[in-house]
């Protein structure tokens, strides 16, 4: 059961907002993160990445 899986650009992996600049990190473990004016939200682990 071993990983072997690469992930150099996912480990820079921001999503900014559009409208107040707000930058999110992909992965928050599992918790819904909004940006400031709440028009985008990440919620992101290891296994999965949802959100905008
Ligand atoms: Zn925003």
């Amino acid at each position: 059961m071993s990983k072997e899986i690469a992930n150099k650009t996912k480990e820079e992996t921001y999503y900014k907002c559009t409208h107040c600049g707000d930058e999110i990190f992909w992965n928050t473990n599992k918790k819904l993160i909004e940006c400031k004016c709440k028009a985008i939200y990440i919620d992101g682990c290891e296994d999965y990445v949802r959100g905008i």
